[in-house]
């Protein structure tokens, strides 16, 4: 008889649906254990699927010699010790352009909603308020023919910069000065230079841009990249977005900008400390023309399904060598 196939020993860290639990069992001998304080995947794992778990140098010290991959639900491994697992020959794996269209759509629904006041005048109507546009200050701006400004040209900053073209007409700016070429030409394929710009200097982006949407990894280069200097060149009817990672945004200037009246709102996907709470944030979550969500850009059910699937089919490609 044929020698029964090795079916690698794989650990999910965090919960996943039936329907995938299904597909990684049939190409692995699977755990999905959730809770983080059982030890063994790091003794027992050849490889790991995680979402927003974090693997410590710690971590990495005390895993079993069969450990080859972490497969990486999403795209930032800013949690993972990627150094480390690297020095120890271990590959990470992420799931790049997968999520792009979930957090794209999510930097959208910011900018409309900031854009036409929304969440602040429902907020107004529930609380009991009688509010009438006569009354004024209910006026807001719209998108079309609007400048998007993006940090970060890559997977997601070009499905959004494709919504707000395809939807608003909208000219489009990157800062970007490592886009990958490959994303030089999917921009040149989708907007003629007349709908596009990239740029050399954060600065020059700003000026121009009516939404400002940050769409890079959290790295030391990009360590608050938008601070007091950059805030100030933004024009002052503008809309910073952020869903991206916490850190890349000095919360303390963003709270002086709104307060101050350098820009007009804030979306805030993405907090230095989360979940986002009044006891971290308290006059920053509470600001009229700011809307928060606890980290929630790819969390679309369609996404998280697919995305898992994606971790899934890294993982075999993987192994299989
Ligand atoms: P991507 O790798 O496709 O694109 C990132 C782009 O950032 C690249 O083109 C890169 O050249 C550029 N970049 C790197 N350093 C830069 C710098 N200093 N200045 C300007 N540009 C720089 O990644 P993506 O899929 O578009 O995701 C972007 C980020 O969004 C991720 O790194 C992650 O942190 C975040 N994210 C958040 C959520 C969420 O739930 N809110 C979900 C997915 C991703």
């Amino acid at each position: 008889p044929s020698a029964v196939p090795h079916k690698p020993r794989v650990f999910c860290l965090y919960p996943i649906d039936d329907s995938v639990r299904e597909y990684a069992e049939q190409h692995f001998d699977f755990t999905c254990e959730p809770d983080p304080k059982v030890k063994s995947w790091r003794e027992e794992a050849e490889a790991v699927m995680v979402r927003s778990n974090t693997i410590t140098p710690s971590d990495v010290k005390v895993l079993g010699p069969a450990f080859k991959f972490v497969g990486k639900h999403g795209v930032g491994v800013d949690a993972i010790a990627v150094k480390e697992l690297k020095e120890r020959g271990i590959t990470v794996m992420n799931t790049p352009g997968v999520n792009a269209s979930a957090v794209a759509e999510l930097a959208l629904t910011m900018s409309l909603c900031l854009a036409r006041d929304v969440a602040q005048i429902d907020r107004r109507i529930r609380s009991g308020e009688t509010v009438t546009k006569a009354e004024g200050g209910l006026t807001g701006f719209q998108l079309t023919g609007k400048t998007l400004g993006l940090v970060g040209g890559g997977n997601i900053g070009y499905q959004l910069g494709k919504m707000f073209h395809g939807a608003f007409g909208a000219k489009v700016v990157v800062y970007d000065p490592h886009l990958h070429p490959s994303m030089v030409q999917k921009w040149s394929d989708l907007l003629s230079s007349s709908h596009f710009t990239r740029v050399g200097t954060l600065g020059k982006m700003l000026e121009v841009s009516d939404v400002v949407s940050i769409h890079v990894p959290l790295l030391e280069s990009t360590r608050n990249l938008i601070g007091e200097d950059e805030l100030r060149k933004m024009k002052k009817s503008a809309l910073l977005i952020n869903t991206a990672r916490g850190g890349i945004v000095n919360e303390e200037a963003l709270l002086r900008a709104l307060e101050e009246g350098w820009i007009t709102g804030a979306g805030i996907d993405a907090f230095s400390i989360e979940p986002p709470t009044s006891k971290d944030f308290g006059r920053l979550i509470s600001h009229p023309r700011v809307l928060s969500t606890p980290h929630i850009g790819a969390a679309s059910l369609d996404v998280i399904r697919i995305t898992a699937l994606a971790v899934i089919d890294h993982l075999v490609e993987a192994f299989r060598g």
